[in-house]
């Protein structure tokens, strides 16, 4: 595992993108939709950077599973359970990849009629963008990289991990699960 991104780095970053966020939108009050469950670290670090009134839901997107290649074809799993017709709504993601889950999200809520709609983003892994989705708020550029920590997994570990770390191609093979520990 590489350290990509290391800690305070992080922090400094998502504070800035916080004063940013707020000098945009000096009245009104944003909804910021983050997208699950990589988000979760990333928008509690977010919203205490936040030094403006927000409000916060949740939604799930169908994604990786258990594999590190994207399907390309990203499902609404849960939705948020209200109305954003007249609100300020900043949509929340960890990475951005493909792009075609951000995309597929922007026609989603731009269908229920915002007053406007931003897209932030901790990661961009630009080189692998094959929709052309603009995105607001960048927190960094990465490589082509499968990365984990700060609300990353990889098969739901290294979520907890303070920093962004890429795994190497033998760290992505398949991990043994409980099960298969000490069978023969
Ligand atoms: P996209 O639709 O842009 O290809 O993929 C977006 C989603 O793929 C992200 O929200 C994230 O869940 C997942 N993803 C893309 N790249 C990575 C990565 O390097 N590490 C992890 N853990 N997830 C990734």
């Amino acid at each position: 595992m590489e350290v990509l991104i290391g800690s305070d780095a992080i922090q400094s970053r998502v504070r800035e993108i916080g004063r940013q966020i707020a000098r945009d939108h000096p009245a009104g009050v944003p909804l910021l939709i983050g997208v699950l469950r990589g988000c979760v670290i990333f928008m509690a670090d977010l919203m205490k950077s936040l030094p403006i009134p927000h409000e916060i839901d949740f939604i799930s997107v169908s994604s990786y599973e258990h594999s590190s290649q994207s399907s390309g074809t990203p499902r609404l799993v849960k939705d948020i359970g209200r109305d954003i017709a007249g609100r300020d709504v900043i949509i929340v993601e960890d990475i951005v990849d493909t792009g075609y889950t951000l995309e597929f999200l922007r026609r989603t809520f731009l269908a229920r009629n915002p007053a406007s709609l931003k897209t932030v983003a901790l990661l961009d892994k630009r080189p692998r963008r094959e929709c052309p989705v603009p995105i607001d708020y960048i927190g960094f550029e990465i490589p082509d990289r499968f990365v984990v920590g700060y609300g990353l997994d990889f098969a739901e570990r290294f979520r907890h991990l303070p920093y962004v770390a890429a795994l190497s191609p033998e760290e992505l093979l398949p991990q043994p699960t409980a099960r298969s520990v000490g069978a023969a």
